[in-house]
């Protein structure tokens, strides 16, 4: 383990806000074992990045070691991000923990009661997985295995590739219950062309230099993405544009950013959106030229609209007149262009898309699309990202179109998997009725990545569904009770300092990720792991023999399928500063007009109407209704009274929080201290009406039973509003959230119910 403190780091967290941790200028963590630092051995320089709180791109790092063991860590210079926050440096206590996974292990019990484990070889662990899994296709069909990543994000396209070889549509990922609903909204506005659906859902980056209004909304990036945080601050110190933060906290971002905040109730957004496009349009400040031309709807669209008056809105979101007032005022007064930057809050409610859809229509209503300061596409996108691969790498191009109907998702969600199956997409099974599909024999076997139970509300459902499937195996770095009591074996993965998979990808610059040290124990890189699973099942040269060379082979096939014009040699001559993949011509703006934005190379849009629909004609194809609708969360104050009567607060879930990314990193002892028991956040005025302070143990109930916690008194929150962090093993707050999902994407309604939180 290496030998900093705990106070030492305690101290460096704090004092450098965020979870920041810099030692110097660029030291970001020196180990202060003697033995290392007395040894005279050279120093082995090693370039990679944090994959800790799961963005891409990361943070950027240096290490250094000595003797095989990791001395010190540096910012790393010439990198696009290099903040390095506690997470990151906290990395290191993972890697070196004691209690990680080092060899495969297959159960020795029955599923479902506290695993006994047995050591097994590699060797023994592929052919069990390959009888299993070519038992279950020669007598199903190899549909009835699915295929399913969660946390790292990094070897989806391994997993894909592996699925579809295999010939199962059924590979999923842990973004069906994240941010991907957001890409489906977009699907239903410019088009399902993957290549603009997937381009235009913007992140927290730093706005645009030209924008005038940026929009930050369901979002904290200081803590969820701290990197972006001084970009942001720069564009605000210049007097560039104005911000309106909209979140029901009053959180870091709030501080740093907001010209106006507006607090809203929990899942009213889709209301306010809708506000903001009437005010726009009464007051004649939307791009009329953009709207006549490239828009379809728009009528319709603004007849709703007219519903949302201020006043009305006001009311809905439970805020003040004035505060959307002000924000209204800034719209009308700065004018487009405009950006909205927003986060994986949006999709978890009963009605996401449609308040998704409210939101984003802002965008071609402003005419703030593919302009300078707006919503653009990057020119030339390559064909590939470090979580997808290529199209052709994952085979969702070559293999998945064949597969399409044999995807177990679509009797459930029909316009998230025509959405996703369409033309290049990439196929994303939607997870969440998984015990529905091992209920019905549609999936009898699962190949999982870091997947965790915890994940989905109503997790004992999704557990008995591990437990009743004929075969499951999970890759981990832990073993994890709360998942793995319920599968049958489990394989040792490489962390992210030992991996060299995926490339990293900035833009349009790369990356090799160089592994700075042996994998511990046993483990394998998942790369490698999807690869060897690949050659026992019997795909060898799709795998390419898998072994030692599979993330090698993986990258090579990777670039090659690109069309980059980068070779994995020359990316490693290049190795750490990169390669910037030059632009074939000039940028353009306003590509729908140049055909950008359709396959056929037509002007306009892949929707039905070959327009931006606000009124989308592929949900009336579905028999929805196509307007973007507000409707009430599922729970709420105002749609379920009598439950409100006992349940009186309105349950937050899945909001950030800087030392942890979800479930992960309880263990790392460096982080638990920053946050060491399971908090439910509640307000003054809440706490004192219920004789709460700060550190009792409270008990938090819903109508699906009760979680205790430790409760922290915060202006964080709302008064009528619980915030509680997700992922504790003995508080998981998704034993008491319904399921109830959206009914276009699927996605679960983390941020809907209602509780009462009690003194213990
Ligand atoms: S912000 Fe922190 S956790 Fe996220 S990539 Fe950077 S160092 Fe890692």
């Amino acid at each position: 383990m290496p030998n900093i403190s705990r106070r030492t780091f305690l101290k460096l967290a704090t004092a450098t806000g965020a979870g920041a941790a810099v030692l110097g200028s660029n030291v970001l963590f020196q180990s202060a074992d003697p033995a290392l630092a007395e040894s005279t051995s050279p120093e082995v320089v090693r370039y990679t990045h944090c994959v800790q709180c799961n963005h891409g791109p990361k943070c950027g790092m240096k290490l250094i070691l000595k003797d095989d063991k990791l001395y010190r860590i540096e910012k790393r210079g010439n990198y696009n991000n290099n903040l390095i926050c506690a997470k990151g440096v906290a990395a290191i206590q993972e890697i070196y923990d004691p209690e990680r996974l080092l060899y495969p292990m297959k159960r020795t019990n029955p599923k479902g009661e506290p695993g006994q484990w047995e050591r097994i070889s590699w060797d023994e662990a592929l052919s069990t997985i390959a009888e299993k899994l070519n038992s279950i296709k020669e007598k199903h069909g190899a549909e009835k295995v699915a295929f399913i990543t969660g946390d790292p994000k990094e070897p989806r396209s391994a997993l894909m590739r592996l699925a579809y070889a295999f010939g199962s549509p059924n590979f999923g990922t842990e973004s069906s219950t994240c941010f991907l609903a957001t890409e489906l909204a977009n699907k239903l506005i410019y088009g399902p062309y993957h290549k603009v659906a997937s381009k235009v859902a913007t992140g927290a980056n730093p706005v645009p230099d030209k924008t005038k209004v940026a929009i930050f909304w369901g979002t904290n990036p200081a803590w969820s993405a701290p990197f972006s945080m001084s970009g942001l601050r720069n564009a605000k110190e210049k007097g560039q544009c104005k911000y309106i933060v909209v979140d029901p906290r009053v959180t870091p971002t709030v501080h740093s950013l907001a010209d106006v905040h507006i607090q809203l109730r929990p899942g009213t957004d889709g209301a306010l959106a809708l506000c903001f496009a009437n005010s726009l349009i009464e007051a004649g400040a939307y791009d009329k030229e953009f709207v006549e031309k490239w828009t379809h709807g728009f009528e319709e669209y603004a007849d709703y609209c007219k519903e949302f008056t201020v006043e009305k809105t006001a009311e809905i979101c439970d805020v003040p007149q004035e505060h959307i007032q002000k924000a209204v005022d800034i719209l009308v007064t700065q004018g487009a262009p405009l950006v909205c930057k927003t986060a994986a809050a949006w999709p978890h409610h009963v009605n996401g898309v449609n308040s998704f859809r409210a939101m984003w229509s802002l965008i071609p209503l402003t005419g703030s699309l593919d302009v300078p300061g707006g919503v653009s596409l990057p020119p030339e996108p390559m064909d590939f990202d470090q979580w997808s691969g290529t199209p052709t790498f994952n085979y969702a191009r070559e293999k998945l179109p064949a597969l399409d109907d044999k995807r177990v998702d679509r009797k459930y969600f029909p316009v998230w998997a025509d959405m996703e199956d369409y033309h290049g997409g990439q196929g994303n099974l939607q997870l969440n009725p998984l015990p529905e599909y091992v209920r019905d024999g549609d999936i009898l076997a699962c190949v999982a990545l870091g997947t965790n139970a915890m994940m989905w509300p109503q997790t004992q459902e999704y557990q008995k569904a591990f437990q009743d499937m004929e075969f499951i195996v999970t890759a981990d770095f832990y073993i994890r009770p709360q998942t793995h009591d319920y599968v049958d074996m489990l394989l040792p993965a490489a962390m992210s300092f030992e991996r060299s998979c995926p490339l990293t990808v900035y833009g349009r610059k790369l990356f090799l990720r160089e592994p700075a040290m042996e994998p511990a124990g046993e483990a394998r890189p998942d790369y490698r792991i999807c690869c060897d699973i690949g050659v026992a099942l019997g795909f060898e040269e799709e795998f390419w023999g898998g072994g030692e060379k599979a993330e090698e082979n993986c990258m090579r096939e990777i670039l090659k399928t690109s069309g980059c014009g980068v070779s994995y040699e020359e990316l490693q001559a290049a190795s750490p500063e990169g390669i910037t993949v030059p632009l074939k011509g000039e940028p353009q703006i306003k590509k729908y007009e140049t055909g950008y934005f359709r396959r056929d190379g037509q002007p306009g849009f892949e929707t039905p109407t070959g327009k931006v629909e606000f009124i989308s004609e592929i949900l009336r194809g579905y028999d929805l209704d196509p307007r973007p609708v507000y409707l009430e969360p599922t729970w709420s104050p105002v749609s379920t009274p009598e439950v409100a009567k006992n349940y009186p607060l309105i349950l937050n879930t899945g909001s950030r929080v800087p030392m942890y990314t979800h479930s992960k990193q309880r263990n790392v002892p460096w982080l638990r201290a920053l946050m060491p028991d399971p908090i439910c956040r509640l307000s003054p005025k809440a706490a004192r009406e219920r004789g709460i302070e700060t550190g009792d143990d409270v008990e938090l109930s819903t109508e699906l039973g009760s979680i205790r916690a430790k409760a922290e008194v915060t202006n964080i929150v709302r008064d009528d509003t619980i915030d509680m962090f997700h992922g504790w093993e003995q508080a998981n707050v998704n034993l008491v959230h319904a399921r109830d999902f959206d009914p276009i994407s699927g996605f679960p309604s983390y941020k809907e119910g209602l509780c009462q939180v009690t003194k213990v």
